[in-house]
């Protein structure tokens, strides 16, 4: 029988054997938080989790792989206000995210992709990046699984060209991965505004995400389904298996001839 990829679903002994063989760790980070009228709060971590299972299991075979138990807090004070919600401050995330990596490094694993599941984090995980490349002597990349899939997603969606909040995708993915989950009965009310209101230029501001979405839901809930979910759910396996699989993602691939002129600025 196949190994499950699940950290915790193996024992120390089998993940010690996955360190020896330097499996890449993925690291689900995602949210409890409120997602509308029509779905569970813990929609962002069973997302992020089953996409990350979905990948370790089409290319455990190929490379070893093993997904790290999921954050499930995650910077959400923008959804406080509907009640059903967690968040970290930036200092606890941050050291909680560092706490997890040093064990995971602890335990001799070298590569870790930190698979994002919610758009609350992607901001913070932006300016972690660089400083637990230094705090850490871990290979680490981050990604938000459906931003990477967002070329792919489009295509599938009907209503919406990207992952809103509690919308067509999410929905749709919640029908596929836990569909007891999704009150059914309340689909209709799950509509909100098609985008969160874009912000005013070169200025940044904090706002409460109720102050532009009565219901909690950013997009449109009416045309989820099953189907689209598993072929949106496709579309994020794929996509992160081509991130683990990617030398240039992680740093390893050869410079090219140029490299020397290097491409930073400011
Ligand atoms: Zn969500």
């Amino acid at each position: 029988m196949t190994q499950s990829p699940m950290w915790k679903e193996l024992t120390a002994a089998e993940i010690r054997a996955l360190a020896e063989r330097n499996a890449t760790v993925l690291l689900p980070v995602a949210s409890m938080e409120q997602h509308g009228p029509h779905l569970a709060v813990g929609v962002d971590t069973i997302l992020c989790e089953g996409v990350c299972r979905l990948a370790a299991e089409a290319i455990q075979d190929e490379t070893p792989v093993i997904v790290a138990p999921t954050l499930w807090c995650g910077m959400a004070e923008h959804h406080m206000a509907y009640g059903g919600t967690f968040t970290f401050d930036i200092p606890t995330y941050r050291s909680v995210l560092l706490a997890f990596l040093k064990s995971i490094e602890r335990h001799g694993f070298k590569k870790v992709l930190i698979v994002n599941g919610h758009g609350g984090n992607i901001s913070a995980l932006a300016a972690f990046v660089q400083d637990f490349a230094v705090e850490t002597g871990l290979k680490i990349c981050a990604t938000t699984y459906f931003e990477l899939a967002q070329p792919a997603m489009e295509p599938i969606l009907e209503d919406q060209e990207r992952i809103r909040h509690a919308c067509e995708g999410e929905t749709s993915l919640m029908m596929l991965f836990a569909p007891a989950l999704v009150r059914h009965e309340k689909l209709a009310e799950a509509v909100g505004p098609s985008v969160t209101t874009p912000r005013p230029l070169r200025v940044d501001r904090y706002r409460s995400f109720r102050s532009f979405s009565e219901t909690g839901v950013v997009g449109d809930a009416r045309r989820a389904s099953k189907a689209k979910g598993e072929r949106l759910a496709a579309a994020c396996r794929d996509a992160l298996v081509a991130v683990i699989r990617d030398p240039e993602a992680w740093g390893e691939a050869a410079p090219p001839a140029h490299a020397a002129q290097g491409d930073a600025t400011g």
